[in-house]
């Protein structure tokens, strides 16, 4: 039973910051998440090492930080990691650093210009991040061992709240391989102060990082989840036609948050150009809006203004109750995914959609780029037009459609499943207290 609690913050003299813990309850008898339903997919001596592993750290207390508890990439990653680590008997909790516009205005800022984007980093900006930190941190009642800190918004948690003992993670979930000087060197003092440091890829590592650990993680998708079971293609044909596709026609489709590295306005222009050779053809954008992430709003505004010209473009939100099944549905559903990423931290969609075994049209952007089967990578792309063409190219040609989507699955299975990721944190976790598998 999963418990949201809303531990502190109110009540304390301001409103700005307020932690949010989520409370795991143990799974009892039908445990959706353990560990032997994983047996079907995933190698059996990762899952023993796994389990191993995690008897040997059941005395650990761990948290991890975020803040935001859906809408992303990272939400959707815990959601699935931390209750198949309680399973296994480890103490983990999840906290979320809760704040006002402001501050999420600035850490979206600092996002973006850890890719690589102008920032005015001002004084004044300064000062209200590290506020706003500081809040978090006097609020933080709990004690635990270790620290997993998800991306730049909660990055100088540790500075304000370190206890000795503890160990601090820092997880960076974007491409941070030529960020903005002038923030990386604000932040870089607060991501110095952690005792490791997680990335993606190597090649994600920003200038002059001193650090005394440093990791490489990829991220995971769960096959188990409502997101990825499988479900019948007749009941996609279903639901796609409730929702207003004609799943007669073909269709296109890209899940993302509604956000500028995401290219929405390049997808539209790509399925443009492919239009005037496939009239039928029809794009569902289907983007959620995370709470940390006020930048959303207006891209969403620019795409359902060009939405509402075209009938065949079908825009969907979180907010207008597409879920994980929905999700799920359209990747199945679809003739062809495209995730037309400028810069991606990992993209967890493109491994869902492979998984489900469909085609990827996607950036070719480092996170992508280790997803994608070496016999496929000609469709990455870096343009509009080259979009297009691959997309054109995938919609004629459903043998190669089939054959991309049979290697994708495999390439998921051996790298980016759940299990594996779960397994890599406890490794790093193991080796920065000294514990190994017992
Ligand atoms: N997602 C969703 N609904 C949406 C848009 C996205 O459930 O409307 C999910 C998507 O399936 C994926 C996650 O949100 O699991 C996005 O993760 P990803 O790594 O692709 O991108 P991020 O948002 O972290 O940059």
């Amino acid at each position: 039973m999963w418990v949201l609690v809303l531990a502190a913050g109110a009540g304390l003299g301001y409103s700005d910051i307020k932690m949010k813990r989520v409370v795991i309850g143990r799974h009892h008898g039908t445990q959706s998440t353990s560990l032997q339903r994983y047996r079907e997919y995933v190698d059996p001596t990762l899952l023993d090492e796994l389990r191993d592993l995690a008897g040997a750290l059941r005395n650990v207390r761990i948290c991890h930080i975020n803040s935001t508890a859906a809408g992303g990439g990272v939400a959707e990653l815990l959601w699935r990691e931390v209750p198949l680590l309680e399973d296994l008997g480890l103490h983990v909790h999840w906290r979320i650093i809760r704040g006002a516009k402001e501050f999420f205005d600035v850490t979206k800022g600092f996002h973006n210009a850890l890719q690589g984007s102008p920032y005015d980093l001002t004084p004044a900006i300064r000062e209200l991040y590290l506020r706003h930190n500081q809040e978090a941190a006097d609020v933080f009642t709990d004690d635990y061992d270790v620290y997993i800190v998800h991306d730049p918004q909660p990055a100088a948690l540790c500075h304000f709240r370190r206890r000795s003992g503890e160990r601090w993670i820092w997880r960076s979930h974007i491409d941070t391989s030529s960020p903005n000087a002038e923030v990386w060197r604000f932040l870089r003092p607060f991501v110095q102060e952690h005792d490791a440091v997680v990335f993606t890829a190597r090649e994600f590592v920003p200038p002059e990082l001193t650090v005394p650990r440093l990791a490489f993680i990829a991220p995971a998708i769960d096959p188990l989840s409502t997101k990825n079971m499988p479900i019948p293609s007749e009941l996609c044909r279903r639901v796609m036609t409730d929702l207003g596709v004609d799943p007669g026609h073909p269709v296109i489709l890209q899940v993302s948050r509604f956000d500028p590295w995401k290219d929405p306005l390049g997808v539209i222009h790509a399925y443009r150009l492919v239009r005037q050779d496939i009239p039928d053809l029809q794009l569902v954008l289907i983007g959620a809006l995370a709470g940390d992430d006020p930048q959303g709003w207006s891209m969403l505004e620019q795409v359902n203004e060009i939405a509402a010209t075209d009938s065949n473009i079908l825009v969907f939100t979180n907010m207008t109750g597409i879920g994980n099944m929905e999700v799920n549905v359209f990747q199945r559903g679809c003739d062809v995914v495209v995730q037309k990423s400028l810069k991606e931290g990992f993209g967890l969609v493109v491994s869902e959609a492979l998984w489900k075994g469909k085609s990827v049209v996607a950036g070719d952007t480092a996170g992508i780029r280790m997803q994608i089967p070496s016999a496929y990578q000609q469709f990455l792309v870096d343009t509009v037009e080259g979009c297009a063409q691959k997309i054109a190219a995938l919609l004629g040609d459903a043998a190669t459609r089939e054959a991309f989507g049979e290697a994708g699955r495999c390439h998921v299975r051996q790298r980016f499943l759940l299990p594996r990721l779960a397994l890599d944190d406890l490794r790093l976790i193991g080796n920065l207290i000294g514990v190994t598998r017992s």
